[in-house]
């Protein structure tokens, strides 16, 4: 995003509607300025349509910067998943999709969340931290294009410097590997700089109990769980069978 010197009267009106501080006062001209570092290219403060005086305009986006627009903007439509925002749904209907099937865990790191964003490079070593615990990353999140090598978790080198308000690191491991997994998510979540919010799904057992309360127990997480009735969506439910195959 920039702004129009030219137009902007520094009212001040767009500020409060960048939810990372990047909309910044000169000190001593009644004007502001974007903070290319900060702005995560949202799009919100243009969207809101706040600005009277047409200050605030969007200039095309090349790589890598459209990464940022990419995972911030709500309205963008993500080019690897083809549907607007970061992750995707499979996490919270693994009921329909049975993507996590009996005797595995999802997980689902949220890096990010409005106030702070992300970067590339914390992706990485969040990644970095539990990919050598065995840990497999579900392709079809839009984060795992971010990497040169989705194995080792290594981010492409010309896109590590750039920020989005939030990605989400998606993966799945074994029932019995999730509480360690999740104990190195807590250890990397002191190191990086945002916050981040794990979700943990598993199928329920035919005696109704769920693993993924137990592995979260286990990890010293406290769980909020999240209740979510879906009525199959449209689609067929899937059919899990013994031994972790569709
Ligand atoms: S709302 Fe427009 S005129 Fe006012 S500070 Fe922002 S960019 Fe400048
Ligand atoms: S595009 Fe988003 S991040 Fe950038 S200045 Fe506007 S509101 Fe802030």
């Amino acid at each position: 995003m920039r702004v129009d010197k030219a137009r902007c009267v520094g009212c001040l009106e767009c500020v409060c509607y960048c939810p990372v501080g990047a909309i910044k006062e000169f000190p001593q001209e009644e004007r502001v300025f974007i903070d290319e570092e900060e702005c995560v290219e949202c799009g919100c403060c243009l969207r809101v349509g706040i600005c009277e005086y047409d200050a605030l305009w969007q200039p095309e986006l090349s790589w890598p910067r459209i990464i940022r627009a990419e995972f911030s903007d709500p309205c963008l439509v993500h080019p690897s998943t083809s549907v607007t925002g970061r992750g995707t749904e499979e996490t919270k209907t693994n009921d329909v999709t049975g993507r996590y099937p009996r005797g595995y865990v999802g997980i689902a790191a949220e890096l990010g969340r409005p106030g702070t964003g992300t970067w590339m490079r914390d992706i990485e070593r969040v990644a970095q931290a539990i990919i050598p615990l065995g840990v497999e990353l579900v392709s079809d999140n839009p984060t795992y294009n971010l990497f040169e090598d989705p194995g080792k978790g290594k981010i492409k080198e010309d896109i590590r410097g750039e920020k989005v308000l939030s990605a989400i690191l998606e993966f799945k491991t074994t029932v019995a590997r999730a509480p360690q997994v999740l104990k190195a998510l807590d250890k990397v979540a002191r190191e990086v700089d945002t916050v981040i919010s794990v979700d943990v799904a598993s199928m329920l057992e035919p005696d109704g109990s769920l693993p993924a309360e137990d592995v979260a127990a286990e990890a010293g997480f406290k769980l909020r769980p999240n209740g979510k009735s879906n009525l199959g969506l449209g689609r067929p439910r899937a059919k899990i069978l013994e031994g972790g195959k569709r």
